[in-house]
């Protein structure tokens, strides 16, 4: 039985990985600090004895015992607010934990898969955006702590694999949604949705005439399966090519929760939010055989029944 070790497994994407290696039959030990991570999001591994959980901050030493094949390094506050809230632990789990676990992935001889993103793109000056493009972040602005902590990230993994010969794979992640985002995490769609529920304004950011281009959350885990499986130690972009603007997104969301007492807000727009993102995925698709099939309709109302269940429509927003 294959050993994958999962950082972050109590959070959004951590928590669908664990059910799919799971369901693939590996064994998975999971580990977050729960900083933003909540356990109710993996309880119900908790029984199985492929399952182990360990609390622990990857930015301080990581101890597994025995065999391990694979690490997905999925532990990082991941939203805007959060990254304003918890700066310094948004640095140290991109650069320090991701070097203890490429330190653990040397001594066990297991293949390392880092959670990169779209934001080592910053506020794009190419579009849509190709694994070849540098990017344009601002060091020391809000997002500055996410967005440099993740290229170091990407630096440190690549050096490893050239020096150490540790098997490397790096995701860029763009976009993602689903059941399981937290429902006060600041991220648009779990605000607008909240909102909508509530019966409250949706706090557009600007004019909402800037783009995001969202990925459905199992089309995200197929290709993060795949690239684990596929060998390959360079850049790959994962996410949903179909890009929309931020009002787009939230009139689908107000079509489709229907709840007359919800309209826009308008609100002022955050220091450095990037005006365009969109992914280019040819290289997903050429590597990987990869690309999305869960339409944004299909996956908003997934999401909806979701967080139909979790917001409560007598507490205000955050
Ligand atoms: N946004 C918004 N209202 C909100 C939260 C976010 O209009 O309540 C906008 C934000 O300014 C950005 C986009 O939605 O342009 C996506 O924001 P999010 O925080 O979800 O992720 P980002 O892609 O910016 O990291």
């Amino acid at each position: 039985m294959k050993k994958v070790l999962i950082t972050g497994a109590a959070g959004f994407l951590g928590s669908h990985l664990c059910d799919r290696f799971i369901k693939e039959g590996y064994h998975v030990y999971g580990m977050d600090n729960l900083i933003t991570g909540d356990l109710a999001n993996i309880e119900h591994l908790f029984p199985l004895k492929e399952f182990e959980y360990f609390h622990h901050d990857v930015s301080k030493f990581v101890h597994i015992p025995g065999e391990l094949d694979y690490i997905l390094h999925f532990a990082s506050p991941a939203s805007p607010i959060d990254y304003l809230q918890m700066p310094i632990q948004t640095m140290k789990v991109g650069s320090l934990g991701t070097h203890n676990l490429l330190g653990l992935a040397k001594e066990k001889k297991a293949c390392m898969l880092i959670a990169s993103t779209s934001e080592v793109y910053g506020d794009p000056l190419e579009h849509p955006q190709k694994e070849e493009y540098w990017g344009n972040v601002n060091p020391i602005g809000p997002r500055g702590v996410y967005d440099e902590a993740k290229r170091f990230q990407e630096a440190i993994t690549m050096a490893y694999h050239t020096f150490h010969k540790v098997d490397i794979r790096i995701l860029r992640i763009f976009n993602t949604y689903g059941p399981r985002m937290r429902v006060n995490d600041g991220r648009v769609l779990p605000a607008f949705f909240s909102q909508a529920i509530r019966g409250e304004g949706l706090t557009v950011f600007g004019d909402g005439e800037q783009t995001r281009s969202f990925c459905y959350v199992d089309d995200l885990v197929e290709g993060i399966y795949k690239l684990l499986l596929s060998g390959y130690t360079q850049p790959v972009n994962v996410g949903n090519p179909s890009e929309c603007t931020i009002k787009e997104i939230g009139q689908e969301i107000l079509d489709l929760v229907g709840n007359p007492k919800a309209h826009f807000v308008y609100r002022d727009l955050p220091k450095d939010d990037p005006k365009k993102r969109k992914p280019d995925i040819t290289r997903a698709k050429e590597i990987l055989g990869w690309e999305p099939k869960v339409d944004r309709a299909e996956g908003l109302k997934r999401t909806y029944e979701y967080f139909k269940k979790v917001v409560k429509v007598d507490e205000a927003v955050s």
